[in-house]
């Protein structure tokens, strides 16, 4: 009795050793895979992080690739494959999902949602390679009147070109969101303060050539923006950023609009 008890130990200590190292390597044993796709499960009710639950499923899929190759389930070939496929049109929709939650319908630009997941990743980046993120925040000019003098409608165009030009203008790894009604954010990895104005000037350059390009002369309608550009110092919490370039922004409204002015770098 007592050396059946002493074994049964033995074997579950046994049983727990093998487990700890089945974590470094690919799938071992039918019997953990199930183990491990409960505990996958768990930590996917528990988040509602699209990313976070992209990644588990990512695991999930690849130590079901694994359970393929492994004799004790040689006979269920086929159903290790559908689960596989399963697996994967999950985690499409759900990247489908997530682009949609992170994404403004109307102008196709990030929201605001998108942008903060957007900022934490590119801050985390610059922070690692020690690099500067150039952070915008431009607000449309005189918007109520186009509103009022040319219908709703066509400030939602407008709105909609914004996005467009300043896509075309900048660098694919540049982002564009809409930070609510006409003011957006944009953030220009590795850039200098310098560097910045002049990319913003060439969006507003775009844009007024984007008008004049389908209107004549005398029908052309100014549409210009006021921007703030601080630059992120190491370390630096979005909303802090942002309230510098909104103070900059604020600057460039009461001094004239149509420009551009740089954030001070205290904060
Ligand atoms: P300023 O030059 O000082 O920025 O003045 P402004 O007229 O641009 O700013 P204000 O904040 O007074 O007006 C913004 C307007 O934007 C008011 C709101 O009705 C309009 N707006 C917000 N969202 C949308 C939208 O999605 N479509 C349209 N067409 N208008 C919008
Ligand atoms: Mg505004
Ligand atoms: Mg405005």
């Amino acid at each position: 009795m007592q050396e059946a008890i002493k074994q049964k130990r033995t074997l579950r200590l046994i049983k727990t050793t093998s487990a700890s190292k089945s974590e470094l390597k690919p799938m071992v044993n039918s019997d953990d895979y199930y183990k491990h796709v409960q505990r996958y499960a768990e930590q996917i009710r528990k988040t509602t992080d699209a990313d976070e639950i992209i990644r588990i499923l990512d695991i999930v899929l690849s130590e079901t690739r694994g359970l393929r190759f492994n004799e004790d389930v040689s006979t269920a070939h086929e159903q290790v494959k559908h689960a596989e496929e399963k697996i994967e049109s999950l985690k499409s929709e759900l990247e489908q999902l997530r682009g949609l939650v992170q994404t403004d319908q109307m102008t196709g630009a990030f929201n605001r949602r998108g942008l903060e997941d957007i900022f934490k990743r590119e801050a985390a980046r610059a922070d690692r390679n020690a690099q500067s993120l150039g952070v915008v925040l431009v607000d449309i000019d005189n918007f109520k009147q186009i509103n009022d003098n040319f219908g709703h409608q066509y400030g939602d165009s407008v709105l909609i070109n914004f996005v467009a030009v300043a896509k075309e203008t900048l660098r694919p790894t540049d982002i564009v969101a809409r930070f609510g009604g006409e003011e957006f954010v944009i953030l220009l990895p590795d850039v200098e303060m310098e560097n910045a104005l002049t990319i913003i000037q060439r969006v507003q350059n775009n844009l007024t050539r984007s008008y004049s390009a389908y209107m004549n002369e005398n029908q052309v309608i100014p549409v210009t923006f006021s921007a703030g550009v601080a630059i992120r110092s190491f370390g630096e919490h979005q909303n802090s950023v942002i309230n510098r370039a909104d103070k900059a922004l604020y600057q460039a409204k009461r001094t004239g609009k149509n420009r551009t002015i740089p954030a001070l770098t205290d904060h």
